[in-house]
């Protein structure tokens, strides 16, 4: 079999778009907000990450574009060299203060941000326990590391966790790590059960709340923050790429644990710095989120009243607490039709199908800003009515 076969015979894209419903890559004409345009339509976007509704927030734009004035377009080089401007530091030394930890880490992306740190934090004699629902960034981070052995237990089942530790070696470097808002479900990771199970058994936890800032905890700091337990997890990692507005990623850890990774990983080391707009994006964008607690407020009350409404219509939501709010739609095809004739409505949401989520378990995710308008809202519920009546 040659080496492109796989692509030659690659189907599955083309028959859904012959069938007219490949839900992938429509181009957006307008800024990511809560109205989009695509195909010159105006759409209610429900299925972003924008949480706070700060990437086309004209104070996180003119901060890019003040840094792009100042430091041009790119940095052409990694940190660990040229790479590395004050605004990295000083983004670095407020995302530090803003998780109450020593010191902070950026990398390029959300993803390389959890390939760079475990990778060079779990060596040869070392293990990873990962929550069955982990991002695909820590999977393929944990494949990354040479670690002894990669093990999961059941999605956020403290019982199954106990069970997976209490057979690795006593004296074993351990890692546990799990989203702190689950991307697909929305569910928020029990931390005080795993830094229980962890403090019993000798692991270490790191928290990917790439969804959990701005979302949830105190001034938006996520998960750790909304337990009180930001001095029990030992690494936070978030993303640039969602409530930040911007793209890039960090971990937020004690000074040695900083000192170590900058000096050991790979992703770090050998990839160009997170180029001038989009540190001084997320450095504003950061600020706002400290200073302004009303928007993390209003993300909980719009989410608050599209969960009782899409209940109230018989929606089959999964319940939760976050702004993510996924709809069983179950089978792929059903879910891809629904997806359709949503957007056909002028809603856009995202179709989530294996292998991101078992067979016969598919849904579709949404998930709200803070600056959603109650007459979007009110729309958004009426289309999934008219929808969901149709099935
Ligand atoms: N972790 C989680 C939980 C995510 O959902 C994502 C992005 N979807 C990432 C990491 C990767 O972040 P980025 O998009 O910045 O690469």
């Amino acid at each position: 079999m040659g080496i492109l076969d796989k692509c030659y015979n690659f189907t599955d894209a083309k028959e859904a778009i012959a069938a007219g419903i490949y839900p992938y890559f429509h181009a957006l004409q307008t800024s990511q907000d809560t109205e989009v345009v695509m195909d010159g339509k105006r759409i209610i976007m429900i299925g972003s990450n924008n949480y706070m509704g700060l990437t086309s927030d004209p104070r996180v734009m003119q901060a890019a574009k003040d840094a792009i004035d100042k430091y041009g377009t790119g940095c052409s080089g990694s940190r660990f060299l040229n790479g590395t401007l004050v605004l990295h530091e000083e983004l670095e030394n407020e995302l530090a203060d803003y998780f109450h930890k020593d010191a902070a880490l950026t990398f390029s992306t959300g993803f390389q941000t959890n390939l760079g740190t475990i990778s060079s934090i779990v060596g040869y004699h070392d293990y990873i326990i990962n929550d069955s629902e982990n991002h695909a960034s820590i999977i393929d981070a944990s494949r990354l590391s040479f670690a002894k052995k990669v093990v999961k237990y059941g999605h956020n089942n403290m019982q199954d966790l106990e069970r997976v530790l209490k057979k690795l070696p006593e004296e074993s470097g351990k890692l546990i790590v799990t989203d702190g808002v689950f991307s697909m479900s929305g569910d928020i990771a029990p931390l005080p059960g795993i830094i229980e199970l962890a403090r019993k058994y000798g692991a270490r936890v790191m928290v990917d709340d790439a969804h959990g800032v701005g979302m949830i905890g105190k001034s938006g700091r996520g998960t750790a923050s909304y337990y009180d337990l930001e001095d029990e997890v030992d690494i936070i990692m978030t993303t640039f790429s969602k409530s930040l507005a911007s793209l890039g990623g960090c971990i937020a850890a004690e000074q040695a644990v900083i000192d170590y990774v900058k000096h050991k990983s790979r992703p770090f080391i050998f990839s160009a710095s997170i180029p001038p707009s989009n540190a001084a994006a997320a450095l504003k964008a950061l600020r706002i989120i400290r200073d302004e607690p009303e928007r993390q407020k209003a993300l909980i009350n719009i989410s608050n009243y599209m969960r009782a409404k899409l209940k109230e219509a018989a929606i089959p939501i999964i319940e939760g607490k976050t702004a993510i709010i996924p709809v069983y739609t179950y089978d792929i095809n059903r879910t891809l039709m629904i997806t359709k004739m949503l957007l056909e409505e002028g809603i856009y949401v995202n179709p989530v199908i294996p292998p991101a989520v078992r067979d016969g378990e598919c849904m579709l995710r949404t998930s709200y800003t803070a600056t959603h308008t109650q007459e979007q809202m009110d729309k958004a519920v009426d289309a999934f009515k008219r929808v969901f009546s149709r099935f």
